[in-house]
C-alpha cells in the first residue's frame, strides 16, 4: 500500500493517508523519548519491535472483546489502522506505585495497590500532560461523564486481559497508558500503542526492568528488553518454553 500525505509526526510514530479512506497508516520510527522529549535516543529496529508488539496484543485484545483501531499490517514498521479522532487524555492504569506516583508521595516503588487506579492526564505537550481529576474534566466541559466512565471501564478490562498475558510469560504489568479514539461512525476505539515505551513490566523472577525505564534511568540493555518482552509474547502462540 502506498503512503499518502504525513497527516502527523509524534515522538516514536508518524501517521500517512493511505488509498482508503477511513484509514491511515502508522510507521513506527526507532526514536525513543523520555521526559517530554528532553531526552531523546533510538535503537535499530525499534520501530519494528513496538508495532509487533502492538499488534499482537491489539489482536489479543480484539479477541477478548475490545475494539481497537488496527486493521492490518503492512510492512515491517507499518500498520494500517481506522482513522480515528483522539480523546485528549492519556488514561493510565496502576497495579503498584511506580513512577510519578512514587515520586509525588515519596513512597517506593512496588507497592501493590488494593485495587486497580484509572488516571486521566491531558494530552498537552506544552503543558507537560497534566493530571486531570474525573470531576474537572466534566465540570470544564472537556468530556462527557458518560465518556469517562467508558474508557475507565475499557481500561481495566485491557488492565485484566494484559495482567494475564503478561504473568503468562512471567511479566509484571506495574502500570500502563492507553489512548482511545472516535472513529467516523462515532465508536470509541482503543488507539495508539501498547509496547514497552507506554507500560511498566517487571521480570516476575528478578524483579528486572523490561521497559522504557531502562532507557529514562541508564539501565543499559534497552534494546534487548524490548526484544525479549516481543520473544516472550510470541512465545504464547508458538507454545514455546520461555
Ligand atoms: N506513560 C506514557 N506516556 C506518558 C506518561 C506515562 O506512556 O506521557 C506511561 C508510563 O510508561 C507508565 C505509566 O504511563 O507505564 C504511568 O506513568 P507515570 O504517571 O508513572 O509517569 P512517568 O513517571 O513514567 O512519566
Amino acid at each position: 500500500m502506498k503512503k499518502g500525505q504525513l497527516l502527523y509526526e509524534g515522538k516514536a510514530k508518524k501517521i500517512f493517508a493511505s488509498e482508503i479512506p477511513g484509514q491511515v497508516i502508522v510507521e513506527y520510527k526507532d526514536s525513543l523519548t523520555a521526559f517530554n522529549s528532553q531526552k531523546k535516543g533510538s535503537f535499530p529496529e525499534k520501530g519494528r519491535i513496538n508495532r509487533e508488539i502492538t499488534t499482537l496484543l491489539f489482536q489479543k485484545l480484539e479477541r477478548a472483546g475490545i475494539a481497537t483501531h488496527w486493521l492490518k499490517d503492512i510492512g515491517t514498521n507499518d500498520m494500517l489502522v481506522r482513522s480515528v479522532k483522539i480523546i485528549p487524555f492519556e488514561v493510565v492504569v496502576r497495579n503498584r506505585v511506580a513512577g510519578s506516583l512514587a515520586a509525588k508521595l515519596k513512597i517506593e516503588e512496588g507497592k501493590v495497590l488494593t485495587h486497580p487506579v484509572v488516571e486521566f492526564y491531558y494530552k498537552d505537550d506544552a503543558l507537560g500532560d497534566p493530571f486531570v481529576s474525573k470531576e474537572q474534566i466534566v465540570a470544564l466541559q472537556m468530556e462527557k461523564l458518560n465518556t469517562l466512565q467508558i474508557l475507565e471501564a475499557r481500561a481495566l478490562q485491557i488492565n485484566s486481559i494484559l495482567l494475564g498475558l503478561f504473568f503468562q510469560v512471567g511479566l509484571d504489568l506495574v502500570d500502563f497508558k492507553v489512548e482511545f479514539g472516535r472513529d467516523r461512525e462515532n465508536e470509541i476505539l482503543l488507539a495508539d500503542e501498547i509496547t514497552p515505551d507506554c507500560c511498566r513490566l517487571w521480570d516476575l523472577q528478578t524483579a528486572e526492568k523490561m521497559d522504557k525505564d531502562r532507557f529514562r534511568r541508564d539501565l543499559g540493555k534497552v534494546a534487548e528488553s524490548y526484544q525479549e518482552v516481543l520473544r516472550r509474547l510470541q512465545s504464547i502462540d508458538q507454545g514455546a518454553k520461555l
